[in-house]
């Protein structure tokens, strides 16, 4: 068995910012940190906007109490105010020790860090590198951490987390190259293992987004929060859905419809195409439900809407947005100069997660807490996203509170033991775990089982969703739960076999799948970028409360906990 005092699953931006954090405080801890994917190939390297803070270089009146008001009304007010303040306040600092660690931000003229409008945000406070803020951020941690010793693991694949008695004991892990089982106790586990967009069929997300950590949270009994708020980002590059970033509207981008219309005059006519992505998104389904969508041949009633540059001229497009120029180019031959680009909305970020307190300790109900186990990151649920996320909000909630449960482990594990555990027993569970995987005597392929589960989530549980759609979908998703033991591996290898890697994400895209659609059930009202047709209303006389929802195979248990409202009075939100 391996032991380390700290064990950090996932290597992107929030696990990266973690273990810097406990390795700056204290440099005899034994950090491990853990990524299915090599660290600088997580999905935080595709992030392309920006990250916010109001640093005030280019709109002076900006403040963190603005950052904050725009972040709780973009969340629909089911933001947790508390976390919000604490993300917007400490947002300028952890910018300046990220400069000082390397990064590269853009530049105004005069050397300070340049800063972009964004969706939902008063002021022009998204700092950036051109359109690539993600892989600028994430080389420079990950740098960091060699520098420091961090024991990284690369390419290992974890299948369980062992909780017993209220306490994190350890996690089991897969070698990929070499087929490898091993245990690995620890003092305190860290979960950052990011989003799940790959439940569904058209998503921004990369391949590696399967929920994973979500999965196995849920199946160790603990509760996940708000997991049926779902963002679609309006700008998914049609037909593929990988992001168009939001930085392309705050450069000045239109959405036009079929007839040439700036149609968002309608839907947000103060923000136009910088309202928030649940309006955005909405306002984009429904210029295609009313036959304003395009065509590929350009006629009306096609499914997508245009995206269009061709304003901002060629020098502004190439240096300010141009990956997103390469992008349209790369993948469908538009030459964004020229042409405008086809785009619909793309399902992009997981607002809801592991539920945790402001130093990232996971909660076990509203009011108790699992000992030794703390969660970071897009699979984390600190509430500051609520009901809706701002862009540029998500990197700021990886470093922030990235820094902050680094700090919170750093102290949680001074003078603590190993927790007492015999894991040689959940070894071998996982290894008959794997063995029957690998010799199931099935007739279906994990591609035709995974396209058929994210066909059915997408098809009931779009930007917008009723009860006739969500319950039909979980009949579905519940019958292909089913289908799970009638899968087949080609590959019974032991090196590098991704099948029965893609077969144990499955796992996790069914148990994400069901606790989505049940949460969303249990929600008769729309808020954010919940949209329910047939309770299109916000209704916070009975749903301003936060969803925890306990899974159990075909009966997940829905409980609530109450937001936390200190600061803003929840309003109707217009823009
Ligand atoms: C295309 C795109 C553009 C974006 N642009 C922006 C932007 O401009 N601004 C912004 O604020 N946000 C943006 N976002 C959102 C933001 O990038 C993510 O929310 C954030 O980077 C998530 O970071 P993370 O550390 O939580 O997880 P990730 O970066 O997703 O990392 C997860 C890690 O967990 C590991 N892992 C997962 N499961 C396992 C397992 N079973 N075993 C071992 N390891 C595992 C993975 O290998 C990976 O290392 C964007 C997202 C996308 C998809």
């Amino acid at each position: 068995m391996i032991k380390h005092d700290i064990v950090i699953v996932g290597g992107g931006l929030a696990g990266c910012r973690a273990a810097l954090e406990i390795k700056r405080q204290d440099a005899s801890l034994d950090v491990a940190l853990i990524a299915k994917t090599h660290p600088i190939r997580s999905h935080s390297v595709a992030a392309q906007g920006g990250i916010a803070a109001s640093l005030k270089n280019v709109d002076t009146e900006d403040s963190w109490e603005a950052h904050a008001f725009d972040t709780v009304k973009g969340s629909d007010y089911l933001a947790d105010q508390d976390a919000v303040e604490l993300l917007t306040k400490e947002a300028p600092d952890v910018i300046i020790d990220l400069e000082h660690l390397g990064v590269l931000f853009s530049r105004l003229p005069d050397g300070r860090i340049a800063q972009r409008p964004f969706g939902g945000h008063s002021y022009s406070r998204a700092c950036y590198a051109a359109d690539k803020t993600g892989h600028a951020i994430l080389h420079e941690l990950v740098n960091n951490l060699r520098h420091y010793g961090v024991h990284i693991y690369d390419e290992w694949y974890v299948l369980q987390l062992v909780l017993e008695e209220g306490e994190a004991k350890g996690i089991i892990v897969y070698q990929i190259r070499t087929g490898k089982l091993e245990a690995i106790c620890a003092k305190a586990v860290l979960f950052a293992t990011g989003g799940y967009g790959r439940v569904f069929n058209t998503t921004s997300n990369d391949y590696a987004s399967t929920g994973d950590g979500l999965g196995m949270a849920a199946v160790a009994g603990i509760p996940l929060e708000d997991m049926e708020f779902v963002q679609f980002h309006p700008t998914g590059l049609y037909p593929v859905g990988v992001l168009v970033s939001e930085a392309v509207r705050g450069e000045g981008a239109y959405l036009i419809n079929s007839q040439g219309e700036r149609f968002m005059s309608h839907y947000a006519p103060s923000r136009m195409e910088l309202a928030p992505r649940d309006i955005t998104s909405r306002a984009i389904g429904l210029e295609i439900r009313a036959g304003r969508g395009i065509n590929l041949d350009g006629s009306a009633g096609g499914s997508f809407v245009y995206l269009d540059v061709r304003h901002l001229g060629e020098t502004q497009i190439k240096s300010r947005i141009p990956f997103a120029w390469e992008e349209a180019h790369r993948l469908l031959g538009i030459d964004a100069v020229t042409q405008p680009i086809p785009v619909r909305p793309t399902v992009h970020y997981c607002m809801g997660g592991i539920p945790v307190t402001t130093d990232g300790q996971v909660r076990q109900t509203a009011d108790t807490l699992i000992e030794r186990f703390f969660a970071a990151g897009e699979c984390s649920c600190v509430s500051v996203h609520g009901a809706n996320r701002l862009g540029s909000n998500s990197l700021l909630e990886c470093v922030v509170y990235g820094r902050r449960v680094g700090l919170s482990i750093a102290q949680y594990v001074q003078g603590k033991d190993y927790p007492k555990v015999d894991l040689t027993h959940y070894l071998k569970q996982s290894e008959n775990r794997l063995g029957a995987l690998l010799q199931q005597k099935g007739t279906i392929r994990i591609n035709v089982l995974r396209q058929a589960v994210q066909d059915c989530m997408s098809e009931s549980c779009g930007v917008f969703r009723s009860e006739s759609t969500l319950e039909a979908g979980l009949t579905q998703l519940q019958l292909l739960k089913e289908k799970y033991q009638e899968l087949y591996l080609d590959d019974q290898g032991t090196c590098w076999n991704t099948e029965l890697i893609e077969a144990l994400e499955m796992q996790n895209i069914l148990i994400v799948g069901e606790i989505i659609l049940t949460s969303a059930i249990k929600r008769q009202e729309s808020r954010g970028s919940h949209s329910r047709e047939d309770y299109p209303l916000r209704n916070d006389p009975d749903f301003l409360k936060h969803t925890l929802a306990y899974y159990k195979n075909k009966s997940t248990n829905i409980d609530y906990m109450p937001v936390v409202i200190n600061r803003f009075t929840p309003q109707e939100r217009k823009y």
